[in-house]
């Protein structure tokens, strides 16, 4: 009596978007404290019979390895009590009520959820049960829609939800929905609308604003600089870009419009948010104050649409086909990336072309220049890998000389076969002396030859050996390299033309400096010229053995 065999039920699952992944060891540490708490209290006695852990299952079905490995030792008896961290460990559906009212009980299982505070084997949890367990889904569905109408109610009525307050505006200190506009800000973004209408584009003016001595900080550096909250993955030292311009002249909030709901999670168990259509999401005009006026408003989006169209079809024609080079140039002093320009057939350094000469210098470089210099590269890998295989011609001549010792180790075995076979003879030899069936003279002269042999035998196993002791097992390490060797180089062997996949087959990375130079040339994986070396360093020094 008393005597309770339980199961550990332990599951963690990152990939099924459990909101805060629940590390086994804290699981089964929750569970050990239950159970010797329990212990101490009633003085039961509780057996460990197994621990089941699945990782990376989701809850929603019953399709994992350990669960149903625990299902067949609870249909052998072999289980009491399951016990997991909470319930939505061991099941997260609908069905997992199934196992509590019906498959538990007809084996005498019963379960325990720690955390949830539930046992199945007290009848009156049964109804809280089924509230709060059949199962956690439905719950945390209900919850996640009454929350989100509230809060739809709320963007509905003009009111700011979200945590984050847009550059330009502060929290109204008297209303946490409100906001009113950051004095510190609207000259900016007046300036930013005047220089548009002015006939600058985005990237000039991004350029202006970073080159100007005490020029207004980016929005990304000026939140930080206030201590507000700000999201910008793109916030690149602190600068003013394209994009920070162009939100400031295409933001419906400058001229007023609050849009909420632009993005929304895909369900209650997923984090990742998507987009919401542009019919679905939450605006509200007039719900702030106007920074920039509605004529001055239809002025710079009038504009922008003329710019985008011209900008179009001057260079699809030229874009389109990807250039030999990109995403593999890199400027040597800012380390940005270099981008192609198509009129004059260069890379130039991308911080210099967004944000200015105070950023870093015109790096540029023609792509006939970088042309000419992989070419060459590949010439010299080439003919590296010709040196190489020639040596390793050179071994494998030897190799092959040298294989002959495969013969020494035949013509040993056949010494000992033979020595063996002697010994033998000699002994049959003794026996027919003892019982007299050969007579004293046959008797020596037949030993006399088996020891002749044996002599010579010997002399020559001598000699065998010493010719393997000089062959070795490094033949074999020879073969394997040399493969790799040609394994590696072989993709070089018949390079005539550059292509953009072989470039992004070979080259990680291409610098370029201020002269105009390229300083490097970074191969993918190791590089091929240390590589080369490395091998016939190692060719030559075993050669010499
Ligand atoms: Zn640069």
């Amino acid at each position: 009596m008393g005597r309770k065999r339980y199961a550990k039920y332990l599951r963690y699952s990152k990939v099924h978007g459990d909101r805060e992944p629940d590390s086994i060891k804290n699981q089964e540490l929750i569970i050990d404290n239950y159970v010797k708490k329990r212990i101490e209290e009633t003085g039961e006695s509780w057996i460990l019979q197994d621990v089941y852990v699945d990782i990376n299952y989701t809850g929603t079905n019953f399709m994992r390895p350990e669960f149903l490995r625990m299902k067949e030792d609870i249909e052998a008896a072999k289980i009491d009590v399951v016990i997991s961290k909470d319930c939505s460990r061991f099941g997260r559906n609908v069905a997992t009520e199934v196992y509590f009212s019906e498959i538990f009980p007809k084996h005498g299982v019963i379960f325990i959820g720690v955390v949830d505070n539930i046992d199945t084997s007290n009848d009156s949890q049964i109804l809280e049960r089924q509230l709060k367990g059949i199962v956690n889904e439905s719950y945390s569905r209900d919850i996640s829609t009454k929350v989100r109408s509230a809060m739809y109610a709320k963007m509905a009525e003009g009111k700011y939800v979200a945590s984050c307050v847009p550059y330009g505006f502060l929290r109204d200190p008297n209303d946490k929905h409100k906001l009113i506009v950051d004095e510190n800000v609207r000259p900016v973004i007046l300036r930013i609308t005047k220089l548009y209408l002015e006939g600058y584009g985005f990237q000039t003016i991004a350029r202006i604003l970073n080159d100007e001595p005490g020029g207004p900080p980016s929005p990304a550096l000026y939140k930080e600089q206030k201590g507000l909250r700000y999201y910008n993955k793109n916030a690149q030292r602190g600068l003013w870009s394209i994009s920070t311009v162009r939100k400031i002249l295409t933001n419906e909030i400058y001229n007023g419009t609050l849009i909420q709901h632009r993005v929304a999670g895909i369900s209650f168990k997923v984090k990742k948010k998507k987009k919401v259509p542009e019919e679905e999401q939450i605006k509200v005009e007039g719900a702030v104050e106007k920074i920039i006026d509605d004529e001055t408003w239809g002025l710079i989006q009038g504009k922008i649409k003329m710019r985008s169209k011209v900008v179009k079809n001057s260079h699809t024609s030229q874009i389109l086909p990807q250039n030999l080079y990109s995403g593999v140039v890199f400027c040597e002093d800012c380390g940005s990336q270099m981008n192609y320009r198509s009129d004059r057939d260069v890379y130039a350094c991308g911080t210099y072309t967004k944000y200015g000469k105070k950023y870093c210098t015109n790096h540029y470089i023609k792509t006939k220049d970088i042309n000419k210099v992989v070419l060459m590269q590949l010439e010299i890998i080439n003919k590296l890998t010709i040196e190489v295989k020639q040596l390793y011609e050179d071994i494998k001549e030897k190799h092959q000389e040298k294989q002959t010792a495969n013969i020494v180790f035949i013509k040993i075995k056949q010494c000992q076969k033979r020595i063996d076979t002697i010994n033998n003879a000699l002994k049959i030899l003794r026996e027919e002396r003892a019982d007299g069936e050969i007579d004293e003279d046959e008797y020596r002269k037949t030993r006399s030859e088996y020891m002749q042999e044996m002599d010579d035998l010997q002399n020559e196993l001598g000699k065998l050996n010493n010719k393997a002791k000089n062959s070795s097992l490094v033949f074999l390490e020879w073969e394997e390299k040399i493969e790799d060797i040609e394994k590696t180089y072989e993709q070089y062997f018949s390079i005539k033309e550059l292509d953009r996949e072989l470039i992004l087959r070979l080259i990680d990375k291409i610098t370029i400096n201020e002269d105009r130079r390229i300083s490097e040339i970074r191969f993918k994986g190791e590089s091929p010229f240390e590589l080369a070396e490395e091998l016939k360093q190692e060719m030559k020094a075993i050669a010499v053995r």
